[in-house]
């Protein structure tokens, strides 16, 4: 089903120097459904340099012009979108329902309002007797992650046009067909050539050599933590910009009286959303002593909805994970949870039955959860949640602030100012509260472990923005 053998270079397909392939599996019955070049540092430069080229004159292109153009970006997304789900359903595994409203619809959410932020947004302001104008940093290296292969491309695509940046992109090895047809997308809006270009490949070849690349002004990547801080050393010693959004571990407080079935129903929901593969997914539930076994039986009774199953299917909400390794790692950490302690109250890491073939886990609870845990400190990547108790808030924000990570979080309490209140405790870049829903013009990132910059809005524009101060 791969749209194109090639790759999509200053406005055309081409073949890639390399001759290696990557082939793309769908994790639902692990057969090959497609196959993408798998280039090298040759075709990383030409891309490099299509993007340098097109740079002076998109950089030039009035606000408003690069504007209509992502708006063009967006409708042509939106004409392509249940091809586009199918697609997102076919390598990653993720139910036809989720890739439709989440998966798609989100990001031409997002297209759109980077289509009214170029527009509106001030590019020149004046301080005092000076003029301070917000000019583009230049060429963006955008390497993104499977978890949302859509979603995780406008996120840094859009914002970089909407600032007059053009952009490389190398997608993740397992999701590069959704990142195909969203280059066909690019093209169909008529984007300039060299304003986006796609470059297909492996992370430590492709990925590597274009984080590495003198030609790159800005290193935006998406992934793992260990990935992250290997590519923001090397921005580092280049002094180049980067932004990094990596792993999280977050928490979920539910402070004494919070409406407890409404928080744990929303928090299971949460965890098997995406097969549990979020970064911001609330994977440690912190719960009053009090409460605690009762708040582990919703739990357990609420999984019950949450059967994996064949992500084609209506009603089925958690597909499979999205590969052998991911599948073998998640697993490894529950047979982890269960040698240091934990109890085992549901799921596990025998495959759910009926899905001999398939990358499927079956949603897991573990209750007894110490802070200290493997499975309380390391990000596991599958609908695997933990029941952490503590004994007043004091401990439930120590425990909810000690991990390497602060990405995400959601707090609970009888009303929102007291909710909000504890969330002013919490090292997170984003904290719902009381079950408050995602907003795509709020600023998204982490603190300590979890990243450097954010994503969305204004602020995810002001990412691909450096400023010149003009004084008078
Ligand atoms: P990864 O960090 O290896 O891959 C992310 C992207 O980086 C991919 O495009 C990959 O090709 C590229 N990459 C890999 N090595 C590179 C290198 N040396 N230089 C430049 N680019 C490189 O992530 P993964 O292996 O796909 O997933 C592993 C773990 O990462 C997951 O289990 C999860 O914990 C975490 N993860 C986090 C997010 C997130 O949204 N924060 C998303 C996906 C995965």
């Amino acid at each position: 089903m791969n749209p194109h053998d090639g790759m999509y270079i200053d406005g055309a397909w081409r073949p890639a120097v390399g001759a290696g392939t990557i082939e793309v599996v769908n994790p639902a019955d692990e057969q090959v459904i497609g196959t993408v070049p798998a280039g090298d540092a040759r075709d990383v430069d030409a891309a490099v340099r299509a993007a340098r080229t097109a740079l002076p004159g998109w950089a030039a292109t009035p606000p408003a012009e690069r504007g209509k153009h992502i708006a063009a970006l967006r409708d042509a997304m939106a004409a392509r979108q249940d091809e586009i789900a199918a697609t997102v359903t076919a390598e990653l595994g993720s139910p036809k329902g989720f890739a439709q409203r989440v998966h798609t619809g989100l990001p031409i959410a997002v297209a759109g309002s980077y289509a009214e932020l170029a527009a509106s947004h001030p590019f020149e302001e004046r301080i005092g007797s000076s003029t301070v104008l917000h000019e583009p940093v230049g060429v963006v290296a955008a390497i993104t992650p499977w978890n949302y292969p859509l979603h995780q491309v406008v996120s840094k695509v859009a914002p970089a046009l909407a600032a007059g940046c053009t952009v490389v992109l190398k997608p993740a090895e397992d999701t590069p067909l959704t990142a195909q047809l969203f280059a066909e997308c690019v093209d169909a809006a008529g984007i300039p050539a060299g304003v986006f270009n796609l470059v297909t490949g492996l992370g430590p070849v492709a990925g590597q050599a274009l984080a590495e690349h003198p030609g790159v002004d800005l290193v935006s990547f998406t992934g793992s933590t260990a990935v992250g801080k290997r590519i923001g050393a090397v921005a580092g010693g280049a002094v180049k910009r980067v932004a990094l959004e990596l792993g999280g571990k977050s928490a979920n407080v539910i402070l004494p009286g919070a409406d407890l079935a409404e928080a744990v129903a929303a928090n299971v929901a949460d965890v098997c959303r995406n097969t549990g593969q979020s970064c911001n997914a609330l994977t440690r539930t912190l719960v009053h002593a009090d409460v605690y076994e009762e708040a582990v039986a919703l739990a357990a009774a609420a999984l019950a909805d949450f059967a994996p199953g064949d992500p084609t299917q209506d009603g089925v909400r958690v597909g499979p994970l999205v590969n052998a390794k991911q599948h073998a790692r998640v697993r490894g950490y529950i047979d982890k949870g269960i040698e240091e302690g934990a109890r085992l109250v549901a799921g596990g890491a025998t495959p759910p039955e009926g899905h001999d073939k398939g990358y499927y886990v079956t949603p897991t609870v573990f209750a007894d959860v110490t802070p200290e845990m493997t499975i309380a400190q390391e990000e596991i990547f599958g609908p695997v949640l933990s029941f952490i108790k503590y004994e007043d808030e004091d401990e439930a924000a120590r425990i909810a602030n000690g991990t390497v990570y602060g990405l995400a979080a959601a707090v609970w309490a009888a009303d929102k100012d007291e909710a909000a209140a504890f969330a002013r405790r919490l090292d997170a870049g984003q904290v719902e509260i009381n079950g408050g829903g995602f907003n795509i013009l709020a600023p998204f990132g982490g603190y300590k472990e979890s990243g450097v910059g954010r994503e969305l809005g204004v602020h995810g524009l002001g990412e691909y923005l450096q400023t010149k101060s003009l004084q008078f």
